[in-house]
């Protein structure tokens, strides 16, 4: 049987979520320095610390939420839902406890609800800032869970 699906369009411009935590967040600013030409185009959302940084080393306007312990990862999420994230980079530490680590699922899990790219390592990151798609409009589908429940 086939499943209903939504079709979906992004924008040339794109609206990217940048996340990182406290281990990672040097290496998410360098990347923004490095790629700030192409991230100026767009347009650019953060949780509280990683985006007051970004904006302080790079100069590029960031709208920023809660800190991510404060709930600034489910923020990100239910703008992702309301579809106004387009893309996420999100470096979590893979070597650090954090006390929201549940957030920090939750979000994983609705990017990939949403089929919303996620990188969670630079390589990644590099990979999409760098891709032919990041100039484009890009239309996709996802499944419509209301009509196919399962
Ligand atoms: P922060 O939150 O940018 O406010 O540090 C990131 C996170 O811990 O998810």
């Amino acid at each position: 049987m086939k499943s209903h699906m939504i079709k979906l369009k992004l924008e040339k411009t794109k609206c990217i979520a940048l996340i990182a935590h406290d281990g990672k967040k040097p290496e998410l600013i360098e990347w923004a320095k490095k790629n700030k030409e192409t991230l100026s185009k767009h347009f650019l959302y953060g949780t509280g610390t990683t985006g007051t940084l970004i904006t302080e080393h790079t100069g590029l306007p960031v709208k920023t939420y809660n800190s991510g312990p404060l709930g600034g990862d489910q923020q990100i999420g239910a703008r992702i839902v309301e579809g106004e994230i387009d893309f996420v980079i999100f470096l979590w530490d893979p070597l650090a406890a954090q006390p929201h680590d549940p957030d920090v699922k939750a979000l994983l899990r609705i990017s990939a609800v949403y089929n919303i790219p996620i990188a969670s390592n630079l390589a990644t990151a590099d990979f999409i800032i760098n891709s032919s798609l990041m100039n484009e409009e890009y239309e996709y589908e996802i499944k419509d869970y209301q009509k196919d429940p399962d």
